[in-house]
């Protein structure tokens, strides 16, 4: 990151600026100002954009007058939750970024069991509101991902099988369009727009806040890991292979290849990690399903220990600090034969660094019970998702880091299902426009979702995301 503020913003953008400070109730943070450089920063270190300012939203009122202007005047903005997007979508050149972070109210209605959260929080402000309650929503597995751009994705984690995705869970949402209007999204109002919103990113409009579906689970509910040395992993993954086939839906597990941090003390060379959520109450029954999987693959540690939901939810945060450099790959797959877990054993050893690993989502139950075409989400059918990913410090190492990744992913794109995850892209910086989102969904999805795009925002006034770009009038089916 350069660390001298810019100060370039031309006479007629300080103008602009000036007048959207006072029509806005939050912070308007440009070039000039000491905040800035910390202000433009996202998750992945590797995005070094300088956007023109940085608006941090004080309301959702303040949404629209942003809006207005990038669309006047031709600028892009970028709209940020979290920050986390791999691709680091939530920052721009020499447009404006929209930070909705300092909104972040979670209210949970115990009664109806349903949680409305707003578009900045994050998953620890959402785990922290409803832990009080016993209840949770299905997210991710990193605390500090925000909900919105989560949400507009997908939304994978320890719940996926038991009550399916983040999007699975959504009830409505309530959306400012490029155009100023606040609308609300649901099954019986804007259903398209509704759809789009489950699996479509940021492309139709800005979401204020999301209204999910809560589900009981234990103060304590019963998770862990089994920890494997390299000694054992084909061991492991053999057995993985044949358990994961006969496990209930309240059991999602995650098995994962990375070479642990420091601060763990496990030592320098990748282990195995297979970590299980049980999201039911009748904890022997999940130890019964676990001592299983020890038994058929004795793991070399284990810890299995009763832990609160937010404490497992933020389990692994260490392993993913802010400012980390990061590029992702990924596909779904069904086959976890000896070909594929050859690939992964020999892949998992290479991968010598910290910070570069992979996760094997299991899949399957609430997830899978979901209808293909209900949501834009791709691929119900598949029996995992595979997630490569690459995190380090020192840009020396970029190159040989994002070698590695890419070429495992083209290692296993052929023995994968085609299905890639929005959420799990990295930044591809040759890639055309359109590129990025082409292998993401069906071409009747993509139709579907650049006919709501050409409805919600026809100029392509939100284009700082995976993005679908308006259909053309002539592209109208019969
Ligand atoms: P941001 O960068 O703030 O936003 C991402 C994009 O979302 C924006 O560019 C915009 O297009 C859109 N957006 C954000 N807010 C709004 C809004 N209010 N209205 C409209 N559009 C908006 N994913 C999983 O499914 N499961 C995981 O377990 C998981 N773990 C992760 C762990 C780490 C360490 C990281 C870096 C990512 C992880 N992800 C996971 C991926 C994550 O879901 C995506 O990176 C997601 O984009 C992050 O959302 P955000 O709000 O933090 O990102």
């Amino acid at each position: 990151m350069n660390s001298q503020p810019d100060r370039t913003t031309d006479s007629t953008h300080r103008s602009l600026l000036s007048q959207l400070r006072t029509r806005i109730s939050g912070e308007l943070i440009d070039r000039s100002d000491p905040r800035y450089d910390d202000a433009r920063r996202v998750w992945n270190g590797m995005i070094d954009r300088r956007p023109i300012a940085v608006v941090r939203a004080g309301s959702a009122a303040d949404i629209a007058p942003t809006l207005a202007l990038a669309a006047t005047q031709g600028l892009p903005i970028a709209v940020r939750g979290g920050g986390h997007n791999v691709a680091g979508n939530g920052t721009v050149d020499d447009g404006i970024v929209l930070d909705l972070s300092g909104l972040h109210d979670v209210q949970v209605d115990p009664a109806r069991r349903t949680v409305q959260v707003q578009a900045g929080a994050t998953l620890a402000h959402l785990d922290a509101a409803t832990a009080p309650y016993n209840l949770a929503v299905p997210v991710g597995v990193v605390s500090g991902t925000g909900i919105a751009g989560l949400t507009l994705g997908g939304g994978v984690g320890w719940l996926t099988r038991a009550h399916g995705l983040t999007v699975d869970n959504l009830i409505a949402a309530e959306v400012v369009t490029v155009a100023g209007d606040t609308v609300q999204a649901s099954e019986t109002e804007n259903p398209e727009l509704f759809w789009g919103l489950r699996g479509g990113g940021g492309n139709f409009g800005v979401v204020t806040s999301f209204t999910f579906r809560a589900h009981p689970l234990p103060e304590r509910p019963f998770t862990g890991n089994f920890l494997y040395a390299r000694d054992r992993w084909a061991q492991a993954l053999a057995s993985y292979e044949a358990w994961s086939r006969d496990v209930p839906d309240e059991l999602t597990s995650i098995l994962t290849i990375l070479v642990p941090p420091a601060g763990m003390q496990l030592g320098t060379d990748p282990l195995l990690m297979l970590g299980f959520a049980w999201a039911a109450t009748d904890t022997a029954r999940a130890e019964e399903l676990v001592d299983r999987m020890r038994r058929a693959a004795p793991p070399t540690i284990e810890a299995v220990e009763p832990v609160s939901w937010s404490a497992w939810q933020s389990s692994v945060d260490a392993f993913f600090p802010k400012g980390s450099r990061g590029y992702w790959k990924n596909t779904s797959f069904d086959r976890l034969d000896d070909e594929v877990r050859a690939v992964l054993a020999r892949r998992g050893a290479e991968q010598s660094w910290v910070g570069t690993g992979f996760d094997i989502h299991h899949l399957g139950g609430a997830y899978a019970r979901v209808a293909e075409d209900a949501t834009p989400f791709p691929s119900r059918a598949a029996r995992f998702w595979l997630n490569i990913y690459g995190f380090w410090a020192d840009p020396a190492e970029d190159a040989a880091r994002m070698a590695f990744i890419r070429a495992f992913g083209a290692e296993m794109e052929p023995l994968g299902t085609g299905g890639t995850y929005l959420n799990f892209l990295g930044e591809e910086r040759d890639a055309d426009a359109a590129a990025p989102v082409r292998p993401v969904y069906s071409e009747a999805k993509l139709h579907r979702l650049a006919t709501l795009k050409r409805a919600y925002d026809p100029q392509n006034i939100l284009r700082r995301n995976h993005n679908v770009l308006p259909a053309a009038a002539s592209d109208d089916t019969e």
